[in-house]
């Protein structure tokens, strides 16, 4: 932990000490970026390559929230985000309890209901295809960013360059993904249709369970999330960057300034990002900003593979699971459950995916004897809020990743640097917007 000293040594135009009115010292940045994860933590290293003063802050250290237990997939080839069920059978497997892909919590239903007829709207085949081309200026910018930025992190052994594999077990599954495989093509999205031999001579490991597989090329996979969000830390703190540790809920006015308390005393700044990720409505809500942001669980668990091990993630599409390599060890990370964000794990779909997964591909002894259980921040149109928040001077919001929070970390750091600092922006950011929701 730096001290008190260490908050104006970090960088010594950006960061000075004065006295406030009750006497003690408040040490004052140009901004204050919180939530160390995979956003807040890109966000703070383009701040500081702007030339101003940043501070990171977090109560635990990088990466160690949601950016630690996903399944390490720079998705730069996403075209349509996950949709609410369209058929029937779907949604009664998910009513009955039956479904792998989706678990819910009943007592939470009634709170999510909003949220979830949002959703609904937003998975009209128009409203996917419209997303699709919203995002396409981010996602296709994600893999660029990530590897400039783990180059001069010295984190490029972390990635790896293999793509993921999409594996379907029925005709009828991999016929339905002929419109996003048609969007693809348009938006010039990189893949391979292969049939079973053509997957598995690329992973031996995988017993013929399937029939079709789609190997999406220019996905990236990171081998240690953990460690990359770490690396990326190191780089802001070399830059001239503050790590502090500090509670995100102190944030409040100290006019003309925000200021939050951090372990060294307060901090002052003009600017303040929040990246607080599935947290940011405990800051958000006391401030009147009211924004529909709720939480897709998820949960992963990792096992020693036996024999020969992955060199891709896989995802077994109607099982809806990851097979994720990281070091030395297969993660396998589960879809969504809809329950309240603080109570407590029911990793039930484990029981109905794990059957399907040691099948697939011989998975060993569990290393934990719990899985891990992480919250993706979503809004119901699966896109970020990446934007300045209306009605508060100096307050900005990078928040609500969903499912890509891993992938367009470094590429919201650009997008919101360059709007933070009056810059041309790489995309327009409009799409991600919080007007959008406003009324
Ligand atoms: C099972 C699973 C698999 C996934 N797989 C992928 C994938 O393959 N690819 C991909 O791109 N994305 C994936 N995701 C999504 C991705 O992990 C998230 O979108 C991303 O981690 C969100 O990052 P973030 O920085 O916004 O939030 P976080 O990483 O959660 O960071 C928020 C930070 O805020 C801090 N914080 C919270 N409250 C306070 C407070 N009061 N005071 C101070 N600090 C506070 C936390 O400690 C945390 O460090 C997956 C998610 C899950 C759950």
């Amino acid at each position: 932990m730096v001290s008190q000293a260490g908050l104006v040594a970090g960088r010594a135009r950006a960061h000075t000490i004065a006295g406030n009115r009750s006497g003690g010292p408040v040490a004052h940045t140009d901004v204050i970026v919180l939530g160390a994860g995979i956003v807040g933590t890109s966000i703070a290293v383009h701040l500081t390559k702007h030339g101003l003063g940043v501070a990171l802050i977090d109560r635990a250290g990088p990466g160690e929230g949601t950016s630690y237990g996903n399944s390490g997939i720079i998705e730069g080839n996403t075209v349509f985000p996950p949709a609410f069920p369209a058929d029937w059978g779907s949604l009664v497997r998910i009513a009955f309890k039956r479904s792998p892909q989706a678990n819910y919590h009943l007592s939470y239903l009634p709170r999510i209901a909003p949220w979830l007829v949002a959703f609904r709207a937003a998975s009209r085949p128009s409203r996917l295809i419209e997303t699709a081309q919203l995002m396409r200026p981010l996602f296709g910018r994600a893999v660029a960013e990530h590897e400039a930025l783990a180059a001069e992190a010295g984190a490029e052994p972390y990635l790896s360059r293999r793509g993921w594999l999409k594996l379907y077990r029925t005709d009828r599954a991999f016929a339905a993904l002929a419109s996003e495989l048609d969007l693809a093509a348009r938006l010039g999205i990189a893949n391979v249709l292969l049939d079973r031999d053509e997957a598995r001579a690329l992973e031996p490991a995988l017993a013929p369970v399937f029939r079709h597989a789609v190997h999406w090329t220019a996905a990236v996979s990171v081998s240690n999330p953990l460690a990359l969000t770490r690396a990326y830390a190191a780089r802001f703190a070399a830059l001239g960057g503050l790590l502090l540790t500090g509670d995100a809920r102190t944030l409040h006015r100290a006019n003309p300034y925000w200021r939050v308390e951090t372990a060294v005393g307060p901090l002052d700044a003009g600017d303040v990002v929040i990246a607080l990720g599935p947290w940011a409505n405990d800051v958000l809500s006391p401030l009147g900003v009211k924004l529909p942001l709720a939480v897709k669980r998820g949960y992963h668990r990792h096992f020693r593979p036996q024999g020969t091990a992955l060199s891709r993630p896989v995802l077994d599409v109607e099982n809806g699971y990851v097979l994720a390599p990281m070091e030395q060890v297969i993660r396998v990370t589960t879809g969504v459950e809809f329950a309240a964000r603080d109570a407590p794990p029911t990793p039930v779909q484990f029981d109905r995916l794990l059957p399907a997964a040691r099948q697939l591909f011989a998975l060993g002894q569990p290393v934990e004897a719990q899985p891990w259980l992480g919250a993706r921040p979503c809004f119901p149109d699966s896109r970020p809020v990446i934007a300045r928040a209306r009605r508060q001077r100096g307050l900005w919001l990078a928040i609500g990743h969903a499912h890509w929070g891993l992938t367009l970390g470094p590429a919201t750091g650009r997008l919101i640097g360059e709007m933070m600092i009056g810059a041309t922006p790489f995309c327009d950011p409009k799409p991600y917007g919080a007007d959008r929701f406003a009324g």
